[in-house]
C-alpha cells in the first residue's frame, strides 16, 4: 500500500519533474538520485564533541567528559565531501530545496545502522528530538529552519516525538561562519532558553538535539547547558554533517 506522502510525491514527481542536484538526471523528490546519495561518504563511527577523537564506543573521550554538557553526538558525513557541502548549501541558501532535508535524515539513519545497533537503539529509546532553533528573522527569509526540517524527517522515520517548544533563540547572533571557537561561544553565549513548562509535558529526560551541522560545536554545547539547567539529564546531538 501506498502512503499518503508517496502518492503526494508521485503525484508532483509527474506535474514538476525533479532533477539531481548532482548528475542533472530525473529523480524523485529529493533533489539527489540514487547513484549520487551512494558516493557519499558515510562515517561509521563515533567521535568526541569537545577534542574530535575517533573513538570506537559511544560518547566522549576521558580526557574531555568535564569539558561539555553532552553525552555524545552522531554526525552521519564529512562536510568536506563536496556534495554534502552543496546539498546542506541548497537547503539553507537559495534555491532552498526543502526536500533535501530528506536526503539528510537518510545519511543519518544510514550512519545509525553503521554504528552498533544495540548501543544505538538503546540511546534513541525513550528519547525526544529537538531541532536547533533558530531567530524568527532568519526562519522569516528561509521559511523554515533547516534544523526543524530534518529533525521533523528522523521524527517521522524513527518514530519518535519531535518537541520545537521547549528550546528557543531569544539573541540574533551574526554569522559563525569563519569566526574562531572563543568568538563563536562569546556571540552565542546566552543566545537560548528552554521553556520549563513545555519541556515537563514531553517528561523525558532524554533529548535529541538536531542540527544540520556540526562545526565547532559552540552552538550544540549552548544548547545543552541551556537544557541542562532547565533539568534535562541526558542530551546528545544529532547532525547530518561534521566539520572539525
Ligand atoms: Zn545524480
Ligand atoms: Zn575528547
Amino acid at each position: 500500500m501506498w502512503k499518503t506522502r508517496e502518492i503526494q510525491n508521485f503525484v508532483l514527481s509527474i506535474i514538476f519533474p525533479q532533477f539531481c542536484l548532482q548528475c542533472g538526471k530525473e529523480t524523485n523528490m529529493t533533489n539527489l538520485c540514487p547513484d549520487c546519495f551512494a558516493t557519499i561518504e558515510i562515517l561509521e563511527y563515533w567521535f568526541c564533541p569537545v577534542c574530535g577523537k575517533r573513538l570506537a564506543d559511544k560518547g566522549v573521550c576521558n580526557n574531555c567528559v568535564s569539558k561539555t554538557n553532552l553525552i555524545g553526538i552522531f554526525s552521519a558525513s564529512p562536510y568536506i565531501d563536496p556534495l554534502v557541502k552543496k546539498i546542506i548549501g541548497y537547503l539553507k541558501y537559495e534555491p532552498y530545496l526543502k526536500d533535501l532535508s530528506k536526503t539528510l535524515a537518510d545519511l543519518i539513519i544510514t550512519h545509525f545502522s553503521l554504528l552498533n545497533n544495540d548501543n544505538v537503539n538503546r540511546i534513541l529509546q525513550n528519547s525526544i528530538l529537538v531541532p536547533v532553533p533558530s531567530t524568527k528573522d532568519r526562519i522569516r527569509i528561509r521559511n523554515f529552519n533547516q534544523a526543524e526540517e530534518i529533525a521533523k524527517e528522523l521524527s517521522t522515520m524513527l518514530n519518535i516525538p519531535l518537541a520545537n517548544n521547549v528550546l528557543f533563540k531569544i539573541k540574533p547572533t551574526p554569522t559563525q561562519v569563519g569566526l574562531p571557537l572563543w568568538q563563536r561561544k562569546q556571540n552565542i553565549k546566552n543566545a537560548f532558553a528552554a521553556n520549563s513548562e513545555n519541556l515537563r509535558k514531553t517528561k523525558s529526560k532524554k533529548i535529541l538535539l538536531v542540527d544540520d551541522v556540526f562545526t565547532t560545536g559552540a552552538t550544540m554545547e549552548e544548547c545543552a547547558k541551556t537544557l541542562k539547567r532547565a533539568g534535562v539529564r541526558e542530551i546528545w546531538a544529532i547532525t547530518a554533517a561534521r566539520e572539525f
